[in-house]
């Protein structure tokens, strides 16, 4: 039976990878900070067969320790802070766990892999974020990276961290180029799952207005469940490398905003959305869309949820959460 240690396994995609590796025979183990983390009810819920080791990124021994307890054949290092708005307020911390928390679990890998550093395969949640101000219509794995917050300035720190220790030491090491991923479980905090979230609440007559910042930019949305399955399939591969995850298809916020309200009938939604510009981001990323053709190619990858389904999950799942009783 192999044996998978994941990081941020309180996160969406944290818990969509467990019960696909589940599911699929692994041995799961989590790592979780944090003294009393609220979250840890929610996965000894829903995924009550995964083991928990207390941890943190930037806490190096605590990942030598749980690399030690689960000898893990496979580790997804998915732990990050990963709300790009919070980045901003929080740059120093966002750089100490997203950029260096990276670097530290990469080199307590080699020091538990010594000899036989291909031993265990590693993944790094690589963003779109990263392409930023993007430099092509349509991004791949060599288009130029240019970060446009600090949460991408720190996915890029360790994106290049990671293809370092593969090429220095020999580590299986892939990293995984994601864009948008979505899904019920998407954190409050996101622009998807605030507006699914709202527009359910709206419709039940709990809330009556939804404020946003910028319409206009667009993003490549997948659905979490198809991503996590290209995470494992880049470690079931006989070399590490990069690959971008996406649907190829760009939507703006307008999109997702008109879509989900039309899925709970509500045609003209102008009313019930307010503008605050406030809540612009000091630099943003106008368009992002990703070229998967070579996950498509060599990991045999597509997405299945396409965009309209996606939102419509989103919401019905939010409806069904936010209603009485
Ligand atoms: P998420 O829901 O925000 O989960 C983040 C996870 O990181 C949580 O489990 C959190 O644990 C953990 N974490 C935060 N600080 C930590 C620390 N100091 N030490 C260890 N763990 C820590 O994110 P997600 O959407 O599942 O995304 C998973 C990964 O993919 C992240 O690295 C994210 O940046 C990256 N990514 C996501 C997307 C996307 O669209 N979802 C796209 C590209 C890349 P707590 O519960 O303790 O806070």
């Amino acid at each position: 039976m192999p044996t998978a240690l994941i990081t941020g396994i309180t996160g969406q995609d944290g818990l969509y990878l467990a019960e696909l590796l589940l599911a699929k025979g692994y041995d799961v183990h989590g790592l979780i900070r944090g003294q009393n983390n609220p979250r840890r009810d929610l996965v000894e819920s829903l995924v009550p067969d995964v083991r928990l080791h207390t941890g943190d990124l930037t806490d190096m021994s605590s990942l030598i320790r749980a690399l030690r307890d689960a000898d893990p054949d496979e580790v997804y290092n998915l732990g990050a802070i990963s709300y790009v708005a919070y980045s901003w307020e929080n740059a120093s911390l966002t750089t100490d766990v997203t950029a260096k928390g990276v670097l530290h679990l990469l080199e307590a890998v080699r020091l538990h892999t010594g000899d036989d550093p291909g031993r265990v395969r590693f993944y790094q949640a690589s963003s779109s974020e990263m392409f930023g101000k993007a430099q092509a219509d349509i991004q791949n794995e060599t288009t130029l990276l240019w970060p446009r917050s600090p949460y991408g300035v720190a996915k890029v720190f360790a994106h290049y961290m990671t293809i370092n220790y593969r090429e220095s030491y020999g580590m299986h090491a892939s990293s995984g180029i994601l864009f948008n991923h979505e899904s019920p479980r998407r954190g409050p905090e996101f622009v998807t799952r605030k507006i699914s979230r709202a527009v359910a609440r709206i419709k039940l007559g709990l809330q009556d207005h939804l404020t946003l910042g910028n319409l206009d930019v667009q993003r490549d949305w997948g659905f979490a469940g198809d991503y996590v399955e290209a995470m494992w399939l880049m470690l079931q591969q006989p070399q590490a490398d990069d690959y971008v995850i996406a649907t190829g298809e760009a939507h703006s916020i307008r999109e997702f905003v008109d879509a989900a309200f039309r899925a709970v009938g509500i045609d003209d939604w102008t009313r019930y959305v307010r503008h605050d510009p406030d809540l612009r981001r000091p630099a943003d990323v106008d368009r992002v869309v990703g070229d998967a053709s070579k996950a498509e190619r060599v990991l045999g990858w597509r997405p299945t949820v396409r965009f309209p389904e996606l939102v419509q999950m989103m919401v019905e799942a939010d409806l069904q959460a936010s209603r009485p009783g």
